[in-house]
């Protein structure tokens, strides 16, 4: 294992920001896989994730190089926000950077320097301070890491314009983008999700030996994934939390209901807008909102097919 410093830039403070580069080279050649890990700073379960991978893969039994950023934001990562406290830039939005813009233009610029000429890459996210979730997007390039991760629930959606899966894609090279875990809620049970699903995918792909593990039975594709975001902040009471992912609800259910803590006044009720609908996003039962948070994720069912 080797680790570097990567040079990203020089602030006004007089303070280097440098990206630690990890690179696990196995005992005999094949694939570059790079990982992300914290591109969103209120996201740890994904950095934890690949520091526990790097620290679990012995080099004897790996083909290839794994080639990983544990924390690919991190100012983002000291501040616990989603945006570098910087520049308030989303990092996942500005891909492929630049070498002279901000902050984040400039991580972004150095990050696809690290992913140029991957095979496959993984970027791994998950909900935020106060969100769980639980499923992995399937692109055409590279939908057998994403079979063999083993979510229940994989999403077929375009990645975001700007994100590093995007520019990834278009360069040819294999992507999956775990969202897995969160909000403080069953984040042991999540972190051994990633890391035995992210085995089974490098022993998918050859990088590992061993037969992988087939997918879970109920394992299914979605083409219709919506984020239902409250339109006013608040207090949000909610029972759909991280224990009732993956459930189905019918259309018009009751998520959650946005109260005011001043007047107590109900300033909004989230229902569930699919016939059923799959929750994929939730909230713990009392947390606060800003305007267009993250409030809810949900799958449209009627889509759903077997993987
Ligand atoms: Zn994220």
């Amino acid at each position: 294992m080797t680790v570097e410093q990567i040079p990203v830039t020089t602030l006004a403070s007089g303070h280097r920001l440098e990206l630690t580069v990890r690179t696990l080279r196995g005992a005999s050649e094949g694939p570059r896989m790079v990982m992300f890990g914290g591109i969103h700073g209120d996201e740890p379960m994904g950095s934890e994730t690949v520091r526990r991978l790097l620290e679990a893969i012995d080099p004897a039994e790996l083909t290839g190089t794994i080639v990983a950023v544990p924390v690919a934001n991190p100012y983002a990562h000291q501040a616990l926000t989603r945006n570098t406290p910087l520049d308030g830039v989303n990092l996942n939005r500005i891909f492929p950077g630049s070498r002279g813009g901000s902050v984040t233009e400039q991580l972004a610029a150095v990050l696809c320097e690290i992913l140029d000429g991957a095979d496959y890459f993984i970027d791994f996210h998950s909900g935020g301070n106060f969100a769980t979730v639980e499923y992995a997007y399937i692109h055409d390039a590279g939908a057998e890491m994403s079979r063999a991760y083993g979510t229940s629930l994989l999403y077929h959606g375009h990645p975001y314009i700007g994100s590093a899966t995007g520019w990834a894609l278009d360069k040819g090279v294999r992507c999956m983008v775990s969202e897995l875990g969160g909000g403080g809620q069953r984040i042991e049970e999540y972190l051994k999700r990633g890391i035995d699903g992210t085995r089974n995918v490098l022993r998918t792909i050859g990088m590992l030996p061993g037969e992988p593990v087939p997918p879970p039975a109920d394992q299914v594709i979605v083409e219709t994934l919506t984020t239902l975001s409250p339109s006013v902040g608040g207090t949000v009471l909610s029972d759909f939390g991280a224990v009732r992912l993956g459930e189905r609800v019918p259309k018009g259910t009751i998520l959650a209901r946005v109260v005011s803590p001043y007047t107590s006044e109900e300033l909004e009720v989230i229902t569930a807008p699919y016939e059923p609908s799959i929750l994929v996003l939730g909230r713990e039962h009392l947390t606060n909102v800003a305007p267009g948070d993250y409030g809810f994720m949900v799958a449209d069912g009627a889509t759903a097919k077997p993987a």
